[in-house]
């Protein structure tokens, strides 16, 4: 391992997600481990342009494991977007006598990593917390597993209302630009439609599905629409197209919002944390910079950052098949 890295500084960066703390106490130990200092930056790029720098230690990072959101805060800053605030958070760093960074957030704080980079030369490693999903270069985002169970979770609820009074449910799940939290719910939940921002299906598939369950003997039914779907309307407009169109229907409509976001992380986004912190750390010890850790195929791997941002995340389409077949 090189020893040009002395200190390491974490933030987050972004929307917050389940796993960002086991991920900073991963950095956090990983550094211990190799004896190197770290520091923690409050409010993401912000705080590093106002130096709201704090020293952890292994033992600064207890009991944080189990927590959902970011202890270190996280925040959107439109000073860094500027050369002059990016000039600031670079003397900042310097003062603090920062080597390298590890950003976990989504692709607008790692397009934020690499333009310091290119401006400053200044190592970076990123850590992809999002629950969106829709990161490329990961088969899995900080987050994700845990919105999943906690989608689910509520859906199943919903479903005990919709089966004691025979409704139509639309559930509005997190998902502008990706439907994987949709997509994966719908077929966990056993949903009767899933509308994704991949996918255009159609409003006359939708209506033609629900009359197919209805003729099938269903009495309820759940659809699972991702914030973005491609029908053009949002969920309230479309329980009136369908109660216009199909008036045996009584439909109710459910918007999840920001408890998609919360929570105690799952087993499977604390282990991922740990796996990727380690990685980010000693990947810039290894003198590497400006790649994002990922899940490939169970392995934790580097992704070049530039990649990572400009790349999609494709949608699993032999789910979208698995999930017409459920639907028959
Ligand atoms: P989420 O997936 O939750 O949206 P994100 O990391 O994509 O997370 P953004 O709000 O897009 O969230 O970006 C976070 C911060 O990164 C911004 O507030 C800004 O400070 C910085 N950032 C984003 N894009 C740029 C850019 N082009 N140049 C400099 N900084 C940027």
């Amino acid at each position: 391992m090189s020893n040009t890295i002395k200190k390491v500084a974490v933030f987050t960066s972004g929307g917050d997600s389940p796993g960002m703390n086991a991920a900073i106490r991963s950095v956090v130990r990983t550094c211990a481990f190799y004896k190197i200092e770290c520091v923690g930056i409050y409010r993401g790029y912000e705080g590093m342009i106002e130096g709201d720098f704090k020293p952890l230690t292994a033992r600064s990072v207890k009991d944080i494991i189990n927590k959902g959101g970011t202890f270190l805060k996280s925040a959107r800053s439109d000073e860094f977007r500027t050369k002059e605030g990016r000039k600031k958070a670079y003397d900042a760093l310097v003062a603090e006598n920062v080597d390298a960074l590890v950003v976990i957030g989504g692709d607008g704080s790692f397009t934020g990593a690499l333009i310091f980079n290119e401006e400053f030369g200044f190592p970076v490693m990123g850590i992809p917390g999002t629950i969106d999903n829709d990161i490329y270069g990961t088969s899995h985002t900080l987050g994700y597993d845990t919105a999943l169970n906690t989608v689910v979770d509520c859906v199943d609820k919903i479903r005990d209302t919709a089966s004691s009074h025979n409704r139509l449910f639309f559930v509005e799940v997190m998902g502008r630009d990706a439907g994987h939290i949709a997509l994966n719910v719908g077929v966990g939940a056993g949903a009767e439609e899933i509308l994704i921002p991949e996918e255009d299906l159609g409003l006359d598939r939708l209506l033609e599905s629900l009359r197919r369950s209805k003729q099938s003997g269903k009495s309820s039914s759940i659809v699972i629409v991702a914030e973005g779907d491609k029908t053009g309307k949002n969920v309230f407009e479309l329980k009136d197209y369908v109660e216009e169109n199909m008036e045996e229907y009584e439909v109710r409509v459910s918007v999840l919002g920001h408890m998609q976001r919360g929570g105690s992380p799952s087993c499977f986004d604390r282990v991922l944390a740990s796996r990727m912190g380690v990685k980010a750390v000693e990947s810039l010890l290894e003198g590497k910079s400006n790649y994002m850790v990922g899940l490939l195929k169970d392995e934790i791997v580097l992704t070049p950052l530039e990649q990572a941002v400009k790349g999609k995340s494709e949608i699993d389409h032999e789910l979208i098949r698995v999930s017409d077949i459920m639907t028959t």
